[in-house]
């Protein structure tokens, strides 16, 4: 399954809980980047130039960070994918890839939602600098004010690629460059669209009713 949707739609979010409740793998692009940079690999440095400029990686890149982690991974598998594919090239590779492995897209999944939601929802995210759990200052607090849950570090951080002027550029790439990869699914019969601004546990509802529909 592929999980498409603006930055800040909770897509992170939903492939997380689809991941422990129905056993499927989540391929985060994001998190894999980000570990290729904290580990400063030549993918890695290539991948900072783009990302802390709030610019998409190239599409090369972010096809070498998935394909590289399912080949490795258990052959039977079930993934989500999320942030990947982002552009229409991406797509294409993708298919033409999981061809190869005699597989395939089983549905994507749009979670929609307007701009101007996502751009308070942007603004407020920030991360605990020891074990990068992620919080938000209105929707997701920590239980003790400035003490991370998980591991009890009182650092953080607010993302590099939240500010509002990368918000900016971020939803106008999405828009610009990975909405085109709606109709792409759309024409191949694979796409769903699910309302973003709905609780997080009804957006994840819908999703399991969709993907039952797979089998
Ligand atoms: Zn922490």
């Amino acid at each position: 399954m592929i999980l498409i949707g603006p930055p800040g739609s909770g897509k992170g979010t939903q492939a997380q809980r689809l991941e422990q409740r129905i056993g499927a793998v989540h391929l985060s692009t994001g998190e894999l980047l980000r570990d290729e940079i904290a580990a400063e690999s030549p993918l890695g440095k290539t991948a900072a130039t783009y990302m802390n400029a709030g610019r998409l990686v190239p599409d090369q890149v972010a096809v070498k960070v998935v394909v590289d982690h399912m080949d490795r991974g258990d052959p039977d598998a079930d993934y989500i994918l999320d942030g990947f594919p982002r552009t229409t090239i991406q797509a294409e590779e993708l298919d033409r890839i999981l061809g190869e492995r005699g597989l395939e897209v089983g549905k994507a999944v749009e979670i929609y939602i307007e701009d101007d939601v996502l751009k308070e929802r942007l603004t407020g995210r920030f991360a605990c600098v020891k074990c990068g759990e992620g919080y938000h200052k209105s929707f997701k607090r920590p239980e003790i004010e400035d003490v991370c849950d998980k591991c009890g570090s009182i650092e953080f951080d607010v993302r590099s690629d939240d500010t509002e002027e990368t918000i900016r550029t971020r939803l106008g790439i999405y828009h610009v460059e990975t909405a085109p990869i709606l109709p792409y699914y759309e024409n191949r019969g694979l796409l769903v669209k699910v309302d973003g601004e709905k609780s997080v546990s009804d957006v994840t509802k819908e999703i399991e009713l969709i993907l039952a529909d797979v089998g």
